[in-house]
């Protein structure tokens, strides 16, 4: 579908004037790829199945890698670019009726960050290879963070803390 659609307000949506955004000094740490180029591709939520994308991290972070391969599950945390920022009822395609955004998963927020728990394929150098994206192709990368509460939680005694 054209961009002018996906963003469109659909009946029963509510619209607000949002403040201006400010810079919450966000970098972006690397760039998701993933097989689908719109919108309407894109899976709702990532499917542990599905196809391995891929995180490529962006200078001077490789070395934040160290240590994640040990973990079989990784959150990561992206910035949903496309997405406008300014409706607080929604209607999802799937539901026909109204929500408050903060209770909806949906791409559209005040700031759009999505999240994804997804399984660790493998790393090449700065690439991490995962499956159970849901993003779109160049997405920025905002964080990867590990499950820890799975099989391969941090060995005792190596200092990790958080
Ligand atoms: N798994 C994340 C979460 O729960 O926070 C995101 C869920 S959101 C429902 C996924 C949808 O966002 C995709 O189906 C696609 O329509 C849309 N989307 C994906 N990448 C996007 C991007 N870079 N900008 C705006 N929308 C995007």
């Amino acid at each position: 579908r054209a961009m002018g659609q996906e963003n469109e307000v659909r009946a029963g949506e509510v619209v607000v004037e949002p403040p201006s955004p400010t810079d919450a000094g966000l970098v972006f740490v690397g760039r998701v790829r993933t097989p689908w180029r719109t919108r309407a591709e894109a899976p709702r939520q990532g499917q542990p199945d599905g196809p391995v994308c891929r995180l490529e991290i962006f200078d001077p972070w490789k070395p934040a890698l160290q240590g994640l391969e040990r973990y079989e599950s990784i959150e990561v945390i992206y910035w949903l670019h496309l997405s406008r920022r300014d409706i607080v009822r929604q209607v999802p395609k799937s539901s026909g009726s109204s929500h408050g955004t903060f209770a909806l998963r949906s791409p559209v927020r005040p700031n759009p960050i999505g999240t994804s728990i997804v399984k660790l394929v493998g790393i090449e150098g700065s690439t991490v290879l995962v499956r159970g994206l849901d993003c779109l192709d160049e997405t920025p990368l905002l964080d990867i963070k590990p499950i820890r509460c799975q099989f391969a939680s941090a060995p005792k005694g190596d200092g990790e803390t958080g």
